[in-house]
């Protein structure tokens, strides 16, 4: 029979090789159990051997037993993470290997020599220190962290000499055991995701239907069945204990969940459809939102008395309001935009944000927020946001000139010489469109040579009305079907420079773009380059007014459904790398090698693999750590440390890294963003004239002109650091 250590848990004194015959002490009802069992069985008159087990530990595929000291150091050893000894470690255990126990059971089964005997089952005697250093050698990564609180029994240890002298081998030690489970954790891939959605598995379909299986991670008591509304919430709390499993039969939620016990964490959404099981950790608050009408299976371990709902099982958390789930149902983005796959995989979350652009007027001016999400399609490759926000918001009143930066003019100035020799145009019959077209930065160089006609169409009334004042030709309105009818067709050229970003409806816009388009005519787009986002790790590139993230993949996928070809591609330099894909209807059109060659470099480079993407999510998470190490020690070393620009990429990453007090304020060259602040973070934007003396540090936002801000400001200050300097670990 096996019995345990725990009978002896009374002893007041730190007791090492208890030997068998040491009065027992127990304390608790398991340790009593236990102990009333064995003098059952020896009073029964049966033959009987007892073994009283140390502390059991080995390897499983999933979570069972993780509460056992030596497996938990072993799984958070292969995880690289922290180990923390509370007490300094000092408490002694005896330790025993899971495979030992087995195989000493088979060994005094097949002594029939031995019976009516009592044995200690234990292989090593350590300390919790002694544990951990052993798993630090075996994985240096590891790191250990003691604290020095009081415990009042440092513990006991098991003889094992008994045992021994019956002739049984120990074949493990917790050495070879330890390194074995590190080794076997490590391959495992680990989800360590908050919440995890998984689809049902081993699926077997015959003529009567489909069987799909969901594997669970411990057993379960309780099977709740819970129907919900569409358009209701549920939840907004946590589970202190239990892990939360539910099986959704039918509809659909949007997910929200946040991890309270790292008030820095960001708030995530995340969809959960028919069919999929969503597993949610402890002590991550949680709340449902139903899109559709919904029926889900609740399936628990452990307690779940309504009576004790609030108190034990279940802890409110309100955390999403009436309003927040009201903004999610308005818009929320379920499918792929460019193919309609349903099945989207996360990329990165960056917390919910504000929109990019929309700088506060007040300080406490209410703003909205939105998750800023990036979603992966393995179907066709593209990548989108979570949420598609009403472009009204947005682009109704624009701040942003595209003629203010003399690098953008001449980017167009030069494409418009090179586009007038590729395409032989014509100053008097060549009919050029350009789509978003700002304050009419792409269309001026034509009007300048002299092109006749040319028609913008821009969607920000001061932006077309500013066009128009400069006898740029301007429709004012976004590109879709109702608009199209008033736009003249027929296009020689259509231009289409980072609005293929910026639109939800891009079905729509690229079907007017082909109704536009002249039979012999081309379409160039010129859109940020995903690959660079990815490799470059310039997550700042991800906000609100960018729906899409287009790699040239992505882009032949999505013409080819629009019976579109492209049939060239280079790579251009704006906006911290874009690329520019020429496009025909003529489906017969030769495909450039230039094409062929970029497809098999972004191929080479796994944008075809959802590990690369993941593995940009894991360095953006690090980048926020780092980053918010470095500025708390700046913080200590100055007094004032002022940042410099407030592009829409600043927004982004100061939302991300929850970095607000800790700036005293920004300066700018934009007048407009004067006396404003930065949304979410509320820090103020100010004239450069603000600065009053050169004692401070001047930290870069605008880290894409990092050389030119430093060089035209050294009167400023005395030490500039460029923002992406701070990303890095030192
Ligand atoms: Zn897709």
């Amino acid at each position: 029979m096996p019995s345990t250590h725990v009978i002896y848990e009374g002893l007041e004194k730190v007791s090492k090789n208890i030997e068998e015959n040491e009065p027992a002490k127990p304390m608790l009802s398991y340790g009593n159990s236990k102990f009333i069992n064995e003098n059952q069985l020896k009073q029964s008159g049966k033959n009987y051997i007892i073994l009283r087990l140390g502390s059991v530990y080995g390897y499983s595929h999933d979570n069972t037993r993780t509460d056992i000291m030596v497996n938990f150091f072993a799984k958070a050893t292969s995880q690289n993470s922290t180990l923390r000894l509370f007490a300094g470690g000092r408490q002694i255990k005896s330790l025993v290997p899971l495979i030992d126990v087995a195989r000493c059971f088979k060994f005094m089964e097949e002594r029939e020599d031995i019976s009516s005997q009592v044995f200690n089952l234990s292989k090593d005697t350590k300390t919790v220190k002694e544990v951990a250093l052993i798993c630090k050698t075996i994985n240096p990564k590891v790191s250990i962290i003691e604290t020095n609180n009081e415990i009042p029994n440092l513990g006991f240890s098991l003889s094992n000499k008994k045992l021994l002298n019956t002739g049984f081998k120990f074949l493990y030690n917790i050495n070879q055991s330890l390194s074995e489970m590190i080794f076997k954790w490590s391959k495992q891939d680990l989800i360590k995701d908050l919440e995890f959605v998984k689809n049902g598995e081993n699926e077997y379909v015959d003529t009567r239907g489909k069987i799909s299986n969901h594997e669970l991670t411990e057993p379960i008591n309780l099977i709740g069945l819970i129907n919900s509304k569409k358009g209701t919430i549920r939840a907004n709390h946590y589970h202190p204990q239990q892990e939360q499993k539910c099986l959704f039969t039918k509809g659909q939620i949007i997910e929200i969940y946040k991890d309270i016990l790292n008030p820095n964490s960001p708030k995530i959404t995340q969809v959960v459809n028919e069919g999929q099981l969503s597993i949610i950790k402890p002590n991550v608050a949680h709340t449902m939102v139903f899109t559709k009408d919904t029926t889900f299976l609740n399936l628990v371990r452990g307690e779940r008395e309504h009576d004790n709902y609030g108190i034990t099982h279940t802890i409110k958390h309100l955390f999403v309001d009436e309003e927040e789930k009201n903004l999610l149902l308005e818009c929320y983005k379920f499918d792929c935009r460019s193919c309609g796959n349903t099945n989207l995989k996360r990329v990165v979350s960056l917390g919910y944000q504000p929109l990019a652009n929309n700088l506060l007027k007040k300080e406490n001016e209410k703003c909205e927020l939105y998750p800023l999400e990036m979603n992966y399609c393995d179907r066709c490759h593209n990548c989108q946001l979570s949420v598609a926000v009403n472009p009204k918001k947005m682009f109704s009143n624009y701040l942003y000139t595209s003629s203010t930066s003399k690098v953008f003019r001449d980017h167009f100035v030069k494409a418009s010489k090179k586009y007038i020799k590729d395409f032989k145009l014509n100053k008097k019959k060549s009919y050029i469109i350009d789509i978003g077209s700002n304050d009419g930065v792409a269309l001026k160089p034509f009007l300048d040579q002299g092109f006749k006609k040319i028609l913008g169409i821009e969607p920000a009334k001061n932006l077309a009305k500013l066009a128009n004042k400069n006898k740029i030709k301007t429709f004012n309105g976004f590109l879709n079907k109702k608009n199209i009818k008033n736009l003249k067709k027929n296009a020689d050229l259509i231009l289409a420079s980072n609005v293929f970003a910026h639109s939800d409806k891009l079905n729509e816009m690229a079907e007017c773009m082909f109704k536009l388009l002249s039979k012999k005519g081309t379409i160039v787009i010129e859109v940020q380059y995903l690959m660079n986002t990815l490799k470059d790790l310039t997550f700042d590139n991800i906000y609100h007014e960018h729906y899409n993230y287009w790699s040239l993949t992505s882009l032949v996928n999505f013409f080819n459904r629009l019976n579109g070809k492209i049939f060239r591609s280079e790579k251009v330099n704006t906006h911290g790398g874009s690329i520019r894909v020429y496009i025909k209807k003529d489906k017969k059109v030769k495909v450039e090698q230039s094409v062929k060659q970029m497809l098999k470099e972004e191929d080479k480079f796994g944008i075809k693999n959802f590990g690369t993407y993941k593995e940009f999510g894991e360095k953006v998470y690090k980048i926020r750590e780092n980053v918010r190490k470095n500025i708390k020690k700046l913080k200590n070393n100055n007094n004032i440390i002022i940042g410099y620009g407030a592009p829409a990429k600043a927004t982004t990453a100061l939302n991300f890294f929850g970095i607000s007090k800790e700036i005293d304020f920004i300066v700018e060259d934009n007048k407009l963003k004067h006396n404003k602040f930065i949304p979410g973070m509320k820090i103020p934007i100010k004239d450069k004239s603000k600065i009053k003396n050169k004692k401070n540090t001047l930290v870069v936002l605008a880290w894409n002109f990092y050389n030119d801000i430093k060089k035209n400001n050294s009167h400023l200050s005395e030490s500039f650091i460029n923002i992406k300097d701070l990303e890095l670990s030192n």
